[in-house]
């Protein structure tokens, strides 16, 4: 019997898991695949790593946008802890954001955006073009403006979810990958564990694991796992949707300086000298294929505001599952079972929303009360 059964090892188990580890509770996160960089896994494997609170700022989603500030402040220091447990970097860069306008009518577009980030006090600077070629040299000479956003960062996903696999398992953390949980053990009203088998396994396979608490942390495969049955008033409206990236290999004459984003397409400088550009948002349920239309609109758009990339070598193509709730907004903290736990709906900014998501969760389960900061997202507001 563990004190905390986590089920999805993506970043929001693991770290949730890491954190609860540290604290000395005994913590086992329950993992189909294995969360390794090289092997395609939850929607952190795929992630392009934006940490973009003012970027992705909406107009419409104040609380959104005060738990990224809060979990970007967080990120430096859940950075250092986390590379000094793992022994590994997370690829943490602080070189900002270039929101650029693609022609005219997006620079309208940034207008009201900055507009409103004057109101809101946010740090984003105006600049016209010329300006902003001398910030980031690559840019079209066609873009008419664009914005600077000094505090947007980025993180390499797929290292940051290798290094929490590693912190967590050095923290004590017991890590059960290639087992998937086929439903929660609810009994007498409350959860007490689950039934999982391994990967791949018939269902004559079934282990029952037992547990005082359970969280599921299984993204966009949350849903399926709590529809049926006791855990059914449990299940969040939580979605897949569907994103494809692509990465080229930067050249010396073409290195980006910072994260160049438009408002339909992103591109990511990676350490290891990869541009990842992304990303596609489609609802097409839990299919992951590549599509050739929407490698086609990730190289446009990009070619728009970044001519230079037409002779860059395609590496790679990729697609991954985005969790998200019917609001957009995540889904944090108690459900209507007893002793069992919900972290989901991380939508497009999970690996930002991580650090603050993960101490706020360990703390609702290490004290029994929810902090304030994940109020705004209980899966009760659904009704
Ligand atoms: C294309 C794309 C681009 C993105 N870009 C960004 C970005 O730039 N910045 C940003 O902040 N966020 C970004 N995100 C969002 C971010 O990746 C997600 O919000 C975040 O990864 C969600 O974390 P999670 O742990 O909840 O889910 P996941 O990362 O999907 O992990 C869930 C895990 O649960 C496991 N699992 C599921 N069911 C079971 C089961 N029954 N038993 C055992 N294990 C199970 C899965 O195998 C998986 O490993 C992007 C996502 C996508 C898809």
């Amino acid at each position: 019997m563990t004190d905390v059964l986590i089920v999805g090892g993506g970043v929001m188990g693991l770290a949730i898991g890491w954190r609860l580890a540290r604290a000395g509770v005994e913590t086992t996160v329950l993992e189909r695949d294995v969360a390794d960089c090289d092997r395609p896994s939850g929607a952190w494997w795929a992630a392009a790593g934006m940490l973009a609170p003012l970027s992705e700022a909406g107009f419409d989603d104040p609380h959104a946008l005060a738990f990224g500030r809060a979990s970007l402040d967080l990120y430096p220091r859940f950075a250092a802890e986390l590379e000094e447990d793992a022994g590994r970097s997370v690829g943490l860069r602080t070189e900002g954001t270039v929101i650029a306008a693609a022609d005219r009518d997006e620079a309208a577009w940034l207008r009201r955006q900055w507009v409103y980030h004057q109101e809101l006090g946010l740090p984003t600077q105006w600049m016209g073009g010329d300006e902003a070629r001398e910030r980031e040299p690559h840019l079209g000479p066609r873009v008419p403006a664009a914005l600077f956003a000094p505090t947007d960062h980025q993180v390499d996903s797929r290292l940051l979810g290798a290094a929490l696999r590693r912190a967590f398992v050095a923290r004590g953390g017991v890590l059960r990958e290639g087992w998937e949980a086929s439903r929660i053990d609810v009994d007498g009203g409350r959860a007490a564990g689950v039934w999982a088998r391994p990967s791949g396994a018939e269902d004559g396979a079934e282990e029952r694991i037992g547990a005082r608490r359970v969280l599921v942390c299984a993204g966009s495969w949350t849903r399926l796992l709590l529809a049926d049955g006791a855990t059914a008033t449990a299940a969040p409206p939580v979605r897949p949707v569907k994103g494809q990236l692509l990465a080229l290999e930067m050249s010396p004459l073409l290195t980006l300086a910072h994260v160049v984003r438009t408002r339909r397409v992103y591109l990511v400088p990676r350490e290891d000298g990869r541009l990842v550009v992304g990303a596609t948002s489609e609802e097409a349920g839990f299919d992951v294929r590549m599509t050739a239309g929407g490698v086609l609109d990730l190289l446009r758009d990009s070619w728009e505001v970044l001519p230079g990339i037409y002779d860059l070598p395609l590496l790679q193509t990729w697609a991954g599952l985005r969790p998200v709730s019917r609001d957009g907004l995540p889904v944090l903290g108690a459900t209507p079972v007893d002793g069992l736990y919900l972290a989901t709906g991380h939508g497009r900014n999970g690996i930002l929303l991580t650090p603050a998501t993960a101490l706020a969760m360990a703390d609702l389960l290490a004290t029994g009360r929810a902090p304030d900061a994940i109020l705004p997202f209980a899966l009760s507001r659904f009704g």
